[in-house]
């Protein structure tokens, strides 16, 4: 049993107990209700108290139960042991009560908290609904449209909101099991009655007769093309249509068939796959680490601007260096309003605008620079330029200090070498814009130290991004990857579809734009200047003829208000350009290509598979550890839809790897095979019947 049972006078005290984060695992339901029959069965225990050792209530339920056969006695038994006990018994909550924690909670007669602590259902995040009565009992103590709202977002409620909401009955200052104990006896002096949340009737009648069907459509908008949020509203109406024993069966449907769905699977995958970024391979966990005071910036364009707002948002002191003063100017105006339209949306005080910008230091001078014990460069993406950037850092930098480059593409070792001391140099791949995207890839070189890979990897998880550590190779896992995706769709627009039919099928796989418009979005002369300073020889230039010519007609994408579409001034909307029709119809005819048409399924395939086999060699070349890491870099840098798992998880659950194969074979014959060549690691997966997770690590 994880937990314990004490008397204290006419309190009787449930204790949980199971580190760290009590966990609500079979141990704890079993002290849970073994605690129930002790309070129950003492004539002097007039009121009980449910409460948590260590640093929290009860967290959420038992991973490690996660897909296992469910062990007894279940969490319902835990509740309806709680809701039916004899006596009142009072939830006292610190730290986080989530998902099953705040069930059991709902399932106590009155529940008390401290001012710190959060409670939430976060059960539609992992593709699921709370399944333990949270969806019937939740609605009938603080109403329907709040209730609905927690559940629908599944974000955790900070306890004085929840309070308000009616949620809690009580927020204790001062020590919480004293408060509880306290408020015990007050009900117990009372003679307080059992608050069974089960018997509380909802009042629906001030809801409008449409209102479940408008809260569907409104839910289906916020949460497109998501499954379980429209099965939490279901459970809602349940709880106002029918006895609570019938919504708990009707819940418990709604349930399984979240479960059972594919969706239920990619969320649980990127949840596990989160957690698995943080442990490195080759990197000791007991790693010495250094501190990281302060923080310098070279560049504040798009890229320094943003990275530098991370490090403010966490009260990180920032120099921000550039060559000339108006850049600098125009980088600290870009950030400040950034910080001014956050706050006019409600979401910062102009105070906190004014103590973030106050930590940011602007200079032109390098001397400036010397104290800091992390540099991050995001200058321009030249070799010769970031090589002589490095070489006046190794100069300035302090000893110890780490020096990062945001580079996309270039060789972090050869940026290396520019310094005397490449065992502080690594990769700190920001993705645009750097105060929103969550990823962080970390680019491990040949000779990056353990400390400083683990220094960052910890950083990484401080300034709120998901780290991946990678290889160094060329564009590392994301863009590396993207270069054989952009590929496919520029082929079928040359082979027949027009951007906006491939965008199109694209958003609608749920992608948040289409990749045609993400060109025109960080501007298609990116692409042509590389190409340009590329071999002929060692791209595909039939895809990027049409790209090539846009650029060449000064279409550069949204900043001149044309590329691959037209845009006006003030709207980001891409609308079809007649121009580039005729454009790619004449570049399709010079090519002696017979345009033909496509299906969104072919335009799919094409364009993930090819991504997933691009994946494929990053991971046979180690430049990624692992397929799930992969997952997490399209779903956080690229917007990848989390309920498809990412695009290794898609391939292998959605399409299954040997049908990949096949498609790919077929795709790669189809478009003479040069430049689409089966992955070598598929055939041999496939060859062998295994899947990603063989791969291990
Ligand atoms: P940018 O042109 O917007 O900004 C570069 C800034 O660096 C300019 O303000 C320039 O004045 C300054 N600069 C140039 N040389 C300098 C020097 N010697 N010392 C100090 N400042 C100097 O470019 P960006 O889009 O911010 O890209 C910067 C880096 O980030 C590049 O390596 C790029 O590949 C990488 N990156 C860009 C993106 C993106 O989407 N834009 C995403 C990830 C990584």
């Amino acid at each position: 049993m994880q937990g314990r049972f004490e008397k204290r006078g006419e309190v009787g005290i449930i204790w949980v107990n199971n580190p760290p984060v009590n966990a609500i695992s079979v141990g704890v339901r079993s002290a849970i209700i073994d605690g129930v029959s002790k309070l129950s069965q003492d004539p002097e225990i007039k009121v009980g108290v449910l409460a948590c050792e260590g640093r929290t209530f009860m967290a959420g339920a038992d991973i490690t139960e996660f897909g296992k056969p469910s062990l007894s006695p279940s969490l319902h038994d835990a509740i309806n042991a709680v809701e039916n006990a004899p006596k009142p018994i009072v939830a006292a909550i610190h730290g986080t009560a989530l998902g099953g924690g705040l069930e059991v909670a709902l399932g106590c007669h009155y529940r008390v908290a401290i001012a710190s602590a959060k409670v939430g259902l976060p059960e539609v995040k992992l593709g699921i609904l709370p399944g333990a009565g949270g969806t019937q009992r939740l609605p009938r103590l603080i109403g329907v449209e709040p209730a609905l709202s927690i559940i629908v977002s599944g974000d955790p409620v900070p306890a004085p909101q929840a309070a308000k909401a009616g949620l809690i009955d009580k927020i204790v200052d001062g020590d919480l099991l004293e408060g509880a104990v306290a408020y015990a006896k007050e009900l117990g002096a009372n003679h307080a009655p059992l608050r069974e949340v089960r018997h509380i009737d909802i009042d629906a009648s001030a809801l409008p007769a449409d209102f479940f069907a408008e809260t569907r459509r409104r839910v289906a908008k916020e949460k497109k093309n998501l499954f379980s949020p429209q099965r939490i509203v279901d459970a809602l109406e349940a709880a106002v249509t029918l006895p609570f024993d019938q919504g708990m069966a009707r819940e418990r449907e709604l349930f399984l068939q979240c479960q059972t769905n594919s969706q239920a699977r990619a969320l649980q995958h990127v949840f596990f796959a989160e957690r698995k970024t943080a442990i490195v391979p080759n990197l000791d966990k007991n790693s010495p680490k250094r501190e990281i005071k302060s923080v310098a910036v070279i560049g504040a364009g798009t890229m320094g601007g943003g990275i530098t707002m991370n490090f403010l948002n966490v009260g990180i002191p920032v120099t921000l260096l550039e060559t000339k003063q108006e850049f600098l100017d125009h980088g600290i105006g870009v950030i400040r309003k950034n910080y001014e339209n956050t706050a006019s949306k409600g979401k910062l005080t102009l105070e906190q605008v004014e103590q973030r910008m106050a930590l940011l230091t602007p200079t032109l001078c390098y001397d400036d620079i010397k104290d800091a014990s992390l540099i991050i460069e995001a200058v321009f993406e030249t070799m010769a330029i970031k090589k002589e950037v490095f070489d006046k850092l190794d100069k300035v930098a302090k000893p110890g200090a780490i020096l990062a480059s945001n580079t996309s593409y270039l060789s972090i070792d050869e940026i290396a070498q520019a310094t005397s001391r490449p065992g502080d140099v690594l990769g700190m791949h920001f993705f645009s814009p750097a105060n929103v995207m969550k990823l962080l890839e970390i680019v491990r070189g040949e000779k990056t130290s353990q400390e400083v890979l683990a220094t960052i990897v910890d950083l990484a998880k401080r300034i709120n991004k998901v780290g991946v550590v990678c290889g160094n190779r060329d564009g590392f896992i994301g863009n590396r990857m993207l270069g054989a995706y952009s590929y496919q769709a520029m082929l079928m627009v040359l082979e027949g579809a027009m951007p906006e039919q491939v965008d199109a099928a694209l958003r609608n796989f749920g992608m948040p734009m289409g990749v045609l418009q993400m060109s025109d979005l960080a501007g298609l002369d990116i692409g042509y200047k590389s190409r340009k300073s590329r071999d002929p020889s060692s791209y595909d230039g039939r895809a990027s003829r049409s790209s090539d010519l846009l650029v060449e007609m000064g279409r550069m994408g949204q900043k001149t208000y044309a590329g691959f579409y037209d845009y006006v001034p003030g709207d980001r909307t891409p609308k079809p350009s007649p121009i580039v029709q005729e454009l790619i119809e004449k570049v399709s005819a010079e090519c002696g290509i017979r345009r033909r048409a496509f299906t969104d399924e072919e335009i799919i395939e094409r364009c993930f598979l090819s991504l997933m086999n691009a994946g494929c060699d990053v991971l046979r070349e180690r430049v990624a550890y692992r397929a799930s890491d992969i997952d997490i870099v399209y779903l956080y840098g690229y917007g990848f839809p989390a309920y498809r798992g990412g695009p290794m998880f898609w391939a292998e659950n959605e399409v299954g790897l040997e049908t990949a194969l096949e498609k790919l074979k077929k795709y790669s014959a189809q478009t003479g095979g040069k430049w689409l060549q089966v992955s070598p690691l598929l055939e041999r997966l496939v060859a062998e019947g295994k899947g990603f997770a063989s791969l291990g690590s």
